[in-house]
């Protein structure tokens, strides 16, 4: 018995089963407990965040992230606190980018107790009231008193004891990989993959994502397992298309953008229009100050990125910037821009339209027929964002209630996440694989996916279920 067990290791998630949010597989292997990824749980699942992990944090080894979003590093934080003493490994992309992100998040949440706090008070019900997961100090704690490891991509890194890892490009942010993990047990040598999120192969700042040529195993996500996304090229046609017609009326552009990838994608669109003569006179402001980090971040890493970013790069000296770029940083410049009348291209944040400036530029320009609001990003239920593309007429904006006049724009091909066919297409290239576990995405994307991937590439797929030990 004791044999049979010696050859096995074992895999429980703990988030990002039949959702698409919180990302978190804990494997053992030799005694020693690996876990990839800690993410929060964003959305419906919020309330997930707060309970036990279902693991001991002190007893984790090591913490292997793919990549810097939120529902895959979000509760580092909460792990450290809760006692772990191992080693983070992340490309240095990531860990810059995490950094930034955990930041933003801890503030959030504070700012937003604070608030909750005070009207708890006058209900005489603070007491009750549950604290955030962790502070700005705890993310400060969690990069200071940790051990963090950046591994190159491509290079093999030995983990523990029969146990050795290598990150490959996953094309969907900055720093994103996929992780190959190899361990040998009684000489025998298998390797497990995990995806993290892998990319849209549009080029448009990252190069594509990299070829997984071998694995036994291999733990794919599957956010969009049911769907395809609209061409990149048909994707920037409508965009030019919008941004061309709303300045020739002097009207003006909104665009609720995700700080990081989605933003450096329409700064490079923009700026490619600009160089070929296609922008019509107008200013762009990108007003936020999370995706000005992030899109200095971007820079820093100019050689991870697509070729043309390269090309921008040795052209101009910069990426990003252009002539009609202007970059808002504080509250005061932001407000600035609702003395500009017309021709303005207005970039600002949350990409779901649920708090941030957007919402503010909304309140002066959404009622006003000659404007434009272009969505280029998914829209949850629940969200401001949704609302609209689901054609609000009205939609109430700080307790007043704004008229829907502008015209609005879903572009949906710049997702950072490969559809069906990329899925498919790359999961075909890995040889002696085995057996397929579905991961982050939706219980009915889940089932087409494993349908597809049954059908067409004849492997066995499973769905995986939470806190289920998978023993390989
Ligand atoms: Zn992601």
């Amino acid at each position: 018995m004791k044999y049979e067990e010696s050859l096995m290791i074992t895999i429980q998630s703990f988030g990002a089963t039949e959702e698409v949010t919180g990302s978190c597989h804990l494997l053992e292997i030799n005694g020693k407990k690996i876990l990839i990824d800690c993410g929060m749980f964003q959305g419906e699942d919020e309330a997930k965040n707060e309970k036990a992990f279902g693991f001991e944090p002190a007893d984790v080894d090591y913490l292997l992230i793919t990549h810097a979003h939120l529902d895959h590093t979000g509760r580092i934080p909460k792990l450290v606190k809760e006692g772990f003493k191992g080693t983070i490994y992340a490309t240095q992309a990531t860990q810059d980018l995490t950094y930034i992100i955990l930041m933003d998040s801890a503030k959030i949440m504070s700012e937003d107790f604070s608030t909750r706090y005070k009207k708890a008070l006058r209900q005489n019900r603070a007491k009750k009231l549950q604290k955030p997961i962790y502070s700005p100090l705890d993310v400060e704690k969690t990069f200071n008193q940790t051990e963090w490891i950046a591994p190159e991509y491509d290079n093999y890194y030995d983990l523990c004891e029969g146990v050795t890892f290598v990150y490959r490009n996953a094309g969907h942010i900055l720093g994103s990989a996929f992780i190959e993990l190899s361990y040998t047990i009684n000489g025998i040598s298998k390797t497990i993959v995990f995806s993290g999120d892998i990319g849209n192969s549009n080029k448009l700042v990252l190069p594509n994502l990299a070829k997984c040529s071998r694995a036994n195993y291999l733990y794919v996500e599957s956010t969009y397992g049911e769907r395809n996304h609209q061409s990149i090229k048909k994707s920037i046609r409508e965009f030019k298309k919008v941004i061309t017609k709303t300045m020739q009326k002097k009207g003006n552009v909104l665009i609720p953008s995700f700080a990081i990838e989605r933003t450096q994608e329409i700064l490079c669109i923009l700026k490619a229009m600009y160089e070929n003569n296609e922008l019509p006179k107008c200013k762009i402001y990108l007003d936020s100050p999370m995706a000005t980090k992030a899109t200095e971040v971007y820079r820093r890493y100019a050689s991870e990125l697509s070729l043309q970013c390269k090309e921008n790069l040795q052209r101009d000296g910069t990426v990003f910037n252009f002539d009609a770029l202007l970059y808002t940083l504080t509250p005061e410049a932001s407000k600035s821009i609702n003395d500009v009348k017309s021709r303005a291209i207005i970039i600002a944040g949350s990409g779901m339209c649920n708090g941030g400036r957007i919402i503010h530029h909304f309140k002066h320009r959404i009622w006003d027929a000659k404007n434009a609001v272009v969505f280029v990003g998914f829209q949850a239920k629940g969200t401001l964002g949704r609302e609209i593309v689901d054609g609000a007429k009205w939609i109430n904006i700080y307790g007043e209630d704004v008229i829907v006049k502008a015209s609005i724009h879903t572009i949906n091909g710049f997702s950072a996440h490969a559809g069906q066919k990329e899925i498919i297409r790359w999961i075909k290239r890995i040889k002696k694989l085995k057996k397929v576990f579905l991961i982050h995405g939706e219980r009915a994307s889940q089932e087409r996916l494993k349908e597809v991937i049954e059908m067409e590439l004849a492997l066995e797929t499973k769905i995986v279920k939470y806190a289920k030990k998978v023993l390989l």
